[in-house]
């Protein structure tokens, strides 16, 4: 049968009719209503072996991902949308609907089992807003996810996209530039969805670098990233000193590294602060 892209904005409408459903403010339940940008987010993802997808909903984007994918893992929260999905989806035989909290799954032993069988791991979803940080954090700990394409509100994409000296550059744009190349590909405006926001989105996609840190190291890199940019309007020897409670050492590591301690860590580019860890360690 030829249906409609779920997607498609009387085809929402329909679903959420049929199964009396309501869309969820506390889950961040904003279902995307525009056929093309769906279509293009998936065929843009790299989500040509298996794919994981984080809150279907109602399977808009779950749809095209399965028609560009080996395999579509998804996990939902929310248990009343479970039967709507597997019914919505019933045409896919490759598609895995999980009830599941994403913040509490065991998202490595997934991920080596999907690698294992479908040979690539891509990220690609509609991010619920109230949780778009940790659950980029997540995947970003997962070393084999090479791809990550999200949709998320645009101030948070304006931030992980931000350049030093940008107004948005911030420890998260150097977290994350750190371990991917970071592109904006679209902005999707809040027509797009239903219940539409207020506030416009944009589809982010991350590549991920080749890097030599540890898990470990890696946390403790993030660490002194934080710390540096902890107090905006100071220097970053004012907020080395605070963070390793020695003011000679924040000197003398600054100096190591080839930096001027007076200025902010707003101005330092991802490899300066790389630097400063590196004489650290
Ligand atoms: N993918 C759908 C779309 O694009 O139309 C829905 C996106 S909606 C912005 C976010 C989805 O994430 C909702 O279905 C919501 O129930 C789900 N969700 C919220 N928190 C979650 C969590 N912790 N784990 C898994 N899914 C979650």
């Amino acid at each position: 049968m030829n249906r409609r892209s779920i997607s498609t904005p009387s085809r929402t409408k329909e679903i959420l009719e049929q199964y009396g459903l309501r869309a969820k403010k506390n889950f961040g339940q904003n279902f995307l209503v525009d056929p093309q940008i769906v279509e293009r987010c998936a065929q843009m993802s790299h989500c040509e072996g298996a794919v994981i997808e984080i809150g279907p909903g109602i399977g808009g984007l779950t749809e095209q991902l399965a028609k560009n994918s080996k395999h579509v893992t998804a996990y939902e929260i929310d248990e009343n949308l479970i039967p709507v999905l597997k019914d919505v989806l019933s045409d896919y035989d490759n598609v895995e609907i999980l009830l599941q909290d994403f913040m509490e799954c065991d998202l490595d032993q997934k991920v080596k089992e999907l690698e294992e069988t479908y040979g690539s791991v891509a990220v690609c979803a509609n991010l619920p807003y109230y949780i778009t940080t940790p659950v980029l954090f997540r995947v970003f700990e997962c070393p084999s996810i090479s791809y990550i394409t999200v949709m998320v509100q645009k101030e948070v994409g304006d931030r992980f996209a931000a350049k030093p000296s940008d107004p948005e550059y911030s420890a998260l744009s150097a977290e994350g530039q750190y371990l991917f190349d970071v592109k904006k590909l679209f902005t999707v405006p809040g027509r797009s969805f239903n219940p539409s926001p207020n506030v416009d989105s944009v589809i982010i996609q991350f590549s991920r670098k080749d890097t030599s840190l540890s898990k470990e190291d890696l946390k403790a890199f993030f660490d002194l990233v934080r710390g540096c940019f902890k107090q905006r309007r100071k220097t970053i020897y004012n907020n080395l000193r605070e963070y390793l409670q020695d003011a000679d050492r924040a000197k003398e590591v600054l100096e190591k590294a080839g930096i001027d301690g007076s200025q902010r860590a707003q101005q330092l580019s991802v490899d300066n602060l790389r630097k400063i860890y590196e004489e650290l360690a």
